[in-house]
């Protein structure tokens, strides 16, 4: 938004995706960031919010930082009231990517830079800038953890597998399921997997709210009405919280016991109760996201702009958001399982007692 006026703005953006832009706004003093994450209710988000805040202040910025709490209304109001309070710049995961363009005008009136942080905002030119992972590729290790496990490629199967979306309102949904079903379509052509319920399409597999309940519901529903004489062997599932459902519905179904044994669950953000689950041989992937590093993309994507200087990005995606290509910078995520999650530790995600 705040750098949509052209007077102020000389945008070229050349062959391979280099962007720089000369603009007027260019401050030498820190200035106060309004930062707008989802929910509190999961670990990630947890971690996005200090480092993002951590990051800010080592570049000398004043932070705000709100938590929406899942709620697209209580979200709204939360960043009206800092466009109100005159932030520099908003740094928003949207709650509902759909919901923030009246606000988002208002930003742009007030000249404030907006940052659309891991969930692309919709629907609006007024969004500067994304970052983010590379989303597809999450969705395509999740499947590839699949497909090895299984032994898909060495021609194994038939095998039972059901599937999971993220919550429809999120951009990255998409983006999750279209990665995975990228690599898992052929081997559901070839039958060598096969959905017992017949639930294949995104609208029949989202998970509102990314809420593990919900997902834990349909799970069992799903176990009542297409299992009774079958065991089911990969579950689809596109992040942790709902991997944590899923596994609950098998396990009050006998899963996990002698000659029973868990499927093959997959999920993402690497959130500690996952972790240890795919230590104790439960869960059985997740996807690593060092949002320490998105935190920084982001700190270092702000603080070169209100400095007016050229900042990074390096989508190959070109995100559109329905009014524009959002110039986006991606980072690479990582799946983790058994055999490598001492990764987390390494990179001092966790603390090797915290997985213990
Ligand atoms: C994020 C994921 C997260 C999910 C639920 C998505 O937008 O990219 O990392 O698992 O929201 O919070």
């Amino acid at each position: 938004a705040a750098l949509a006026g052209t007077a102020s703005l000389a945008l070229t953006v050349s062959a391979c995706g280099e962007e720089s832009e000369g603009s007027t706004r260019s401050r030498s003093e820190g200035g106060t960031v309004g930062i707008a994450m989802p929910t509190r209710s999961s670990e990630r988000w947890l971690t996005d919010g200090k480092s993002v805040v951590e990051s800010l202040r080592s570049k000398g910025y004043k932070t705000k930082l709100v938590y929406g709490d899942d709620d697209p209304k209580a979200q709204l109001s939360q960043i009206e009231a800092l466009v109100a309070q005159g932030v520099d710049a908003l740094i928003i995961a949207a709650i509902d990517a759909k919901s923030l363009n009246g606000v988002l005008q208002r930003a742009a009136d007030a000249d404030i830079l907006v940052i659309s942080y891991d969930r692309l905002i919709l629907g609006t030119g007024n969004v500067d800038y994304y970052v983010s992972f590379d989303n597809e590729m999450v969705g395509r290790q999740e499947a590839g953890h699949i497909i090895e496990k299984l032994g898909l490629a060495k021609g194994k199967g038939p095998f039972n597998i059901e599937l999971f979306a993220g919550s429809p309102d999120d951009n990255n949904t998409k983006y999750f399921f279209n990665g995975s079903m990228d690599l898992l379509q052929p081997y559901l052509d070839s039958k060598q997997l096969v959905v017992p319920s017949g639930q294949t399409r995104m609208s029949q597999l989202t998970t509102p709210r990314w809420d593990g309940p919900t997902a834990q519901k349909r799970m069992s529903d799903l176990l009542t009405g297409w299992y009774a004489d079958r065991k089911v062997d990969a579950v689809l599932s596109p992040y942790d919280g709902i991997s944590r459902g899923v596994l609950s519905a098998l396990e009050s179904q006998g899963y996990g016991s002698a000659g029973k044994p868990f499927p093959v669950v997959t999920g993402q953000d690497a959130e500690l109760p996952s972790v240890r689950s795919i230590i104790a041989g439960r869960q059985s992937q997740t996807v690593f996201k060092d949002v320490r590093e998105l935190a920084d993309a982001a700190a270092w994507m702000v603080d070169d702009i209100l400095k007016g200087r050229v900042t990074r990005i390096n989508d190959r995606y070109n995100y559109n958001n329905g009014v524009k290509a959002v110039p986006a910078y991606l980072l690479e995520p990582q799946s983790i399982d058994k055999t490598n999650y001492e990764v987390l530790v390494k990179d001092g995600y966790y603390t090797a007692k915290e997985l213990k």
